[in-house]
């Protein structure tokens, strides 16, 4: 089972959550935010968003758009992850997600 912790974005398996205690005994929570109170069980399946990864090659880029969220793939490391699609205000909302605190702009890489 997949769990996300709504508060800091985290996820991971049951496996990974942390043991915590509190006055009502021991629980599992949020290894990063140390609470239950926030966390959500992932559908199998279910994109899982994420802000940041590992940045190959711009050449080997390209992506599928899917509403306002894209997946980016890497033709050597394959499926790098879903990504929240930006719009750039100045730049008449030229398409853009951001990779390392990177701007990538949508139009210089290739569409799947
Ligand atoms: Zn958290």
């Amino acid at each position: 089972m997949n769990i996300r912790c709504n508060k800091c974005y985290w996820t991971g398996t049951d496996e990974e959550l942390k043991s915590l205690v509190d006055d009502d005994g021991y629980f599992l929570g949020c290894p990063n935010c140390e609470t239950d109170g926030h966390l959500m069980d992932l559908d199998d399946g279910e994109i899982i968003i994420v802000d940041t990864a590992e940045y190959p090659d711009e050449k080997g880029l390209f992506y599928q758009h899917k509403g306002d969220i894209v997946c980016l793939y890497h033709d050597k490391e394959g499926q790098l992850g879903w990504f929240k699609i930006w719009y750039d205000a100045e730049m008449n909302g030229r398409e853009y997600i951001t990779i390392n605190n990177t701007i990538l702009y949508l139009d210089t890489i290739d569409q799947l």
